[in-house]
């Protein structure tokens, strides 16, 4: 469905926001796209979706080159930006008309609107001002932009940002929902985002790929290695470089004295590689006995706050968490029903 081969983009000549980043998405799959601020979501997919040139590479809509064929490309897609571009004084009935006039859809107009507005459940506010529905609500009248004209292929960007908890949980089941009939890439720096909807994960840093599978397979592919902590009864100096010589461990650490007489480990073991039974024999030939021994696995959860904590300073750059929009003041009656409807 789509085919991203050796991106690369360069803001200014200089700043490397994308390093030939290489993946594909298969039809039918929900991809997330995990990073931190500044990892160079936004602009990978600006690029795929044809808002921004690349410096360098070449993006592929179900064989369709987005440069070459621009207007076959683009009507396979549906986008949500990371600032979806709603008029505000318009209703969602005036704004989804005028963005089904844009995309020119060869389809029946009204039904095709209304069909769109009970998928993603707008019906209650089809004839109210934008600015008037609430941040949930205007996330969803994004969302049924980019449905308009069924587009095969939905990029959402950060389609959970500024919304509250309840909103992010009704947000992640439409999400899911259109998964069943679309191809689906939505970006994220939340994990729980991804780990809630995808099936897929890429997670990007500093604008390279630096992990890609399932959210279960991801810490031991982030984290390179398995660790674990071995106590020991033993001669410290003997012991450690015992342990190192065992094949497939990569480092060993000393953590400290423990107990009496013992002292603790950290092992760290090449990804596919399980140690502990050579660990046992050879100790147990030299009569040190283990009095402990634990996998010490991060969680991705870990992984993923040292990835954005790590000395990032693109991190550091990026403007605090987008205010979220606040819509105008609204009669608190119309909070209210809206809520309703919200939650029904
Ligand atoms: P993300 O969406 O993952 O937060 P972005 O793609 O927005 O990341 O940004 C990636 C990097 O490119 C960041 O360092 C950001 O500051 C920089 N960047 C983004 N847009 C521009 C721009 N228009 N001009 C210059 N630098 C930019
Ligand atoms: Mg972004």
């Amino acid at each position: 469905m789509l085919e991203v081969k050796n991106l690369t983009k360069c803001y200014h000549g200089k700043i490397k926001a994308v390093d030939n980043i290489s993946f594909s998405v298969r039809e039918g799959e929900i991809l997330g796209f995990l990073g931190p601020n500044g990892a160079g979501k936004s602009t990978t997919m600006n690029i795929v979706t044809g808002y921004l040139s690349a410096t360098e590479g070449t993006v592929l809509i179900d064989g369709k080159d987005i440069l070459e064929e621009p207007n076959a490309a683009k009507r396979k897609i549906g986008y949500l930006p990371e600032h979806p571009p709603l008029y505000m004084d318009m209703t969602v009935r005036e704004y989804l008309t005028f963005i089904f006039d844009l995309k020119k859809v060869d389809l029946p107009r009204e039904a095709h609107i209304r069909e769109i507005a009970a998928l993603v459940r707008i019906n209650d506010v089809m004839d109210r001002v934008i600015k008037h529905c609430s941040k949930g609500y205007q996330q969803r009248v994004g969302i049924a932009q980019a449905l308009i004209g069924n587009p095969e292929l939905l990029i959402l960007d950060e389609p959970t940002v500024g919304l509250d908890p309840t909103q992010i949980i009704e947000i992640r089941k439409l999400i899911t929902h259109l998964g069943r009939n679309h191809t689906v890439i939505l970006s994220s720096h939340i994990l729980s985002d991804v780990q809630a909807v995808c099936e897929r994960v890429l997670v990007i840093n500093k604008g390279r790929i630096i992990a890609d599978g399932a959210p279960d397979d991801l810490s031991r592919q982030l984290a390179g290695a398995n660790a674990m902590v071995v106590r020991v009864a033993g001669p410290e100096r003997d012991v450690h470089k015992l342990i190192r010589t065992i094949p497939g461990v990569k480092a060993v650490n000393l953590l400290g004295k423990r107990e009496k007489n013992a002292v603790e480990f950290s092992v760290e073991v090449a990804q596919d590689e399980d140690v502990r039974g050579e660990i046992f024999r050879r100790l147990a030939e030299r009569n040190w006995p283990i009095l402990m021994m634990q996998p010490n696995e991060l969680t991705l959860e870990q992984i993923f706050v040292r990835l954005i904590e790590g000395g990032d300073d693109l991190v550091a750059r990026q403007p605090a968490a987008p205010a979220a929009q606040e819509p105008a003041a609204e009669a608190p009656a119309a909070q209210e029903s809206e809520r309703e409807a919200e939650n029904e």
